[in-house]
């Protein structure tokens, strides 16, 4: 099966190039149709969870959980790891939505903010004394601006008692979050793991889990997929509601085929993509990147200015079938966003800059 279109779109985004024979392994088996409480499902997800601990490294000793999305996780971190107080690295829009959840659910936030297309770096971020809980999103997907893993490594080791939870939505696996320091991380599967979306994938340490049910017993951490439900269901391989057992399928055969190929491999192509992108638009009259900083540059979408409208550049290569993001809120207009995932194939950039050549 070919398809028409290219999606360099951040999410919903271009799918797994084997997604289609995945999907059709899953028909097949009849498995939309199978028991969550059975067997054969418990094979699925520890199937799941096992490619994805080979692929990010994730230990033994934390829980890789199942959410409806990741912006759910942003509440169920709020509600089962803080009581009082909360801090928040905000430099774009997903950051400050984070942000806005923990106000939300009544605690005090902080944040230290920057203006959209900058970074952070470790040097700079004053910790607030009474936050219990540090958030970092590491690939900003409105702005195409990155943290750093050494940067949010030395952030732990800097406010060790606190807890670290990392945004990585739309680059994992592609950053190596070390999680013997990071306490909680999270995605969803329409960034870079090219599926559909309608799951999202939480991993948590058990310092978390301690904190969660240290806070049940004096209040409440919410009704829905708390973390102690939800970890002591993940140990059997089972969830406390009927889950989305077509996006966990889909995602252990995804991370299955990225062990194959090696997270080395991807992460070298992610970079040389990317790089080529850069350079292009670095020197395209008409264009300019819209991260100054080489090191906060994300390495899987590409902010690039625009001169001219975005939506004329949009317009002009959807009549080639290649779709690209327009930028987020107020750059709306005066930027594109190009989506650099795994499922963006080397040909694909390839194409697409041909394409940028040939029209502007
Ligand atoms: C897309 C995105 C989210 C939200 O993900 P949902 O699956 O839509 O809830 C959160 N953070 C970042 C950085 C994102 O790119």
């Amino acid at each position: 099966m070919s398809r028409s279109k290219t999606f360099f779109t951040a999410g919903p985004a271009e799918l797994y190039p084997r997604f289609e024979e995945f999907l059709q392994d899953f028909v097949d088996q009849q498995l939309g149709s199978i028991s969550h409480r059975s067997q054969q499902f418990k094979d699925i997800y520890q199937h799941t969870d096992e490619q994805l601990r080979e692929l990010m490294n994730i230990p033994a000793e934390n829980a890789i959980m199942f959410t409806g999305t990741a912006s759910e996780i942003w509440e169920r971190i709020v509600l089962n790891c803080t009581e009082l107080e909360t801090f928040h690295l905000v430099n774009g829009s997903f950051s400050k939505k984070f942000y806005q959840y923990a106000d939300s659910l009544g605690r005090h936030a902080h944040k230290l903010e920057k203006p959209m297309g900058e970074g952070f770096s470790y040097a700079e971020i004053e910790v607030p004394e009474f936050a219990e809980l540090i958030c970092v999103t590491q690939n900003e997907t409105s702005t195409g601006v990155q943290t750093r893993e050494p940067d949010i490594n030395k952030l732990k080791r800097g406010n060790s008692s606190k807890l670290v939870a990392v945004d990585m939505v739309s680059s994992a696996p592609i950053p190596e979050i070390d999680f013997s320091l990071v306490d909680t991380a999270f995605f969803s599967v329409q960034k870079s793991f090219g599926l559909p979306a309608g799951l999202g994938v939480w991993i948590a340490n058990e310092t978390c889990l301690a904190k969660s049910e240290e806070l049940a017993a004096k209040g409440s951490i919410g009704a829905h997929h708390c973390l102690p439900d939800l970890w002591k269901q993940s140990r059997a391989y089972q969830t406390p509601a009927t889950p989305n057992v077509m996006g966990i399928y889909l995602l252990g055969r995804v991370a299955e085929d990225m062990n194959k190929r090696g997270i080395d491999n991807l992460r070298k192509e992610t970079d040389a993509k990317v790089n080529k992108l850069y350079k292009y638009f670095e020197k395209k009259e008409g264009f300019s990147l819209g991260v100054e900083k080489p090191e906060h540059r994300s390495r899987t979408v590409a902010v690039i200015n625009t001169e001219r409208p975005s939506a004329e550049i949009i317009n002009a290569l959807k009549v080639k079938n290649l779709i690209v993001g327009a930028g987020y809120g107020p750059k709306k207009e005066s930027q594109i966003r190009i989506a650099n995932f795994i499922a963006n194939t080397p040909e694909q950039i390839d194409a697409l800059i041909a394409a940028f050549d040939e029209l502007f």
